[in-house]
């Protein structure tokens, strides 16, 4: 248990004085629990850092399987690993100078290896790569060797087998990821290796090419590393102590969201929370696989976890606040609108011929608005009210371009009477004027557009009235 929060795949304290891997070593059990590690470039920077990771794998035997991200930055006007190869990269096949940038990316892992004394050499890595850079290889390639050559070092350092993703990640030769082939080399592969170290980000396809998945990636390698193995828990290791309940550049020191259902996630990043990739939920979640969002330099600290369903006395009625600025609303007036069978059903029309997807679509008897981003409006304003125009015959179409939509996210807010009180109370004292309010009929979240120079006094006021200090 971590702060009331039952952690599923946690290895439970028996009361005895000892845990259930403690109990099984004593039986002389071998335990089967399993956990993947993945860690981010911050928690990966340099030689102390790769200290502090040894000694929380080594502090817990079910983590058996890590998954690195490149170097990341070793304070604030420091360069990620991966930026310097995509720079490198583009100097060396344009014919550039590209030689200074190649070479503090060596230093940077030879740094490492000097520091921590390790046995490893990587001369014939580099100079391979260097080949590479020049024979013009890809900047998807060059873009993954910083995840390869930190997996190498890592994989020295603790001991551990090293398994390249080329051979286990899976992708098609347009770069489409393969999701079930990877999944079946993944699992092949890890049956026979009982403790490795995979990096993140990229993978290949049948001829060999290396592809990557977007920035951020190492956390979609983690989750298909998990989903392989079928592990107890998924471990997010990163540099922040967990999800906050709200951006911290608004609130001063916001509370941390201790626990949440990937559906609250799934609200929460949609309306701008980052910390995990977005594309890493999905691998996990249909396995039932818990997230634990942990801080590499704060161990001992709870995190968050991210889960398919909390225990009812776990449940909070508000798990976070998010939101974005920058929306339109576009409105639709016609006389007698709820009476025309299928007018609604029009009205998406005219925007999926456009090719766009909206966010909300509150209405009232005679009118209906579509909200969406501005700037996506904007770029084909006059195509769609071309198509609305010749689908529905409007009386009038009315845009809004100034408004931002706040989210607050939980699902507890279901059994307490009167939250939506508090949202109009707080928001009216702090002279907010809201202009639309959608409350998803799962109650999960309550979603409030409002000026965009009202957004961060109402994402305060909401925060003061819902959660306090
Ligand atoms: N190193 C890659 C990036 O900077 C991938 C990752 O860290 O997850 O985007």
């Amino acid at each position: 248990m971590r702060g009331g929060i039952a952690v599923i795949g946690e290895v439970e304290d028996t009361g005895a004085g000892e845990n259930r891997l403690q109990i099984n070593r004593r039986k002389g059990m071998e335990d089967r629990q399993i956990k993947v590690a993945k860690f981010g470039g911050s928690s990966l920077a340099d030689a102390e850092q790769f200290r502090k990771v040894k000694s929380i794998i080594e502090s817990d035997p079910a983590r058996r399987y890590v998954v690195p991200s490149a170097p990341g930055k070793r304070g604030g006007d420091d360069e990620k690993v991966t930026d310097l190869l995509y720079r490198c990269y583009r100097e060396a096949s344009s014919g550039g100078e590209y030689r200074p940038t190649f070479a503090a990316i060596r230093r940077r892992y030879q740094e490492i290896i000097d520091e921590l004394g390790l046995s490893v050499t990587l001369d014939a890595e580099f100079a391979k790569m260097e080949q590479a850079f020049l024979g013009q290889a890809g900047e998807a390639y060059a873009a993954s060797r910083g995840e390869y050559l930190n997996g190498i070092l890592l994989a020295d350092f603790l001991g551990y087998a090293f398994v390249d993703a080329a051979e286990v990640i899976r992708f098609d030769k347009d770069g489409i990821f393969e999701e079930e082939r990877t999944n079946f080399f993944l699992k092949k592969k890890l049956e026979t290796v009982e403790r490795a170290v995979i990096p993140g980000f990229y993978g290949a396809d049948d001829a060999g090419n290396i592809h990557t998945f977007s920035r951020g990636g190492s956390d979609v390698s983690g989750a298909l590393v998990a989903r392989a193995v079928h592990a107890d828990l998924y471990e997010n290791w990163t540099d922040v102590s967990g999800f906050l309940l709200a951006d911290p550049a608004i609130i001063d020191h916001p509370r941390k969201i201790d626990a949440m259902t990937f559906g609250e996630l799934r609200e929460l990043a949609y309306r701008g929370a980052t910390v995990l990739h977005e594309e890493a939920v999905y691998p996990v979640r249909r396995e039932g696989i818990s997230i634990h969002i942990r801080d590499t330099n704060h161990p001992e600290a709870s995190g968050t976890l991210i889960c398919r369903k909390l225990r009812e006395e776990d449940e909070v009625p508000i798990t976070g606040i998010a939101g974005r600025k920058h929306f339109a609303a576009v409105s639709i007036a016609k006389n007698c609108m709820n009476s025309q069978p299928g007018f609604v059903k029009k009205l998406l029309e005219a925007f999926e011929e456009n090719a766009i997807s909206f966010e909300h679509i509150p209405s009232g008897i005679d009118t209906v608005s579509v909200i969406l981003p501005k700037e996506e409006y904007e770029e084909k304003e006059d195509a769609i009210t071309e198509s609305l125009r010749r689908h529905l015959a409007p009386d009038k179409i009315e845009v809004d371009r100034d408004l931002a939509l706040v989210t607050v996210v939980g699902k507890g807010m279901r059994s307490v009477s009167g939250i939506a009180a508090t949202f109009f109370t707080c928001l009216g004292v702090a002279n907010v004027n809201i202009k639309m309010i959608d409350m998803g009929s799962n109650e999960v979240n309550c979603t409030i557009g409002v000026k965009n120079e009202d957004f961060e006094r109402a994402i305060r006021a909401l925060y003061g009235a819902l959660v306090g200090r």
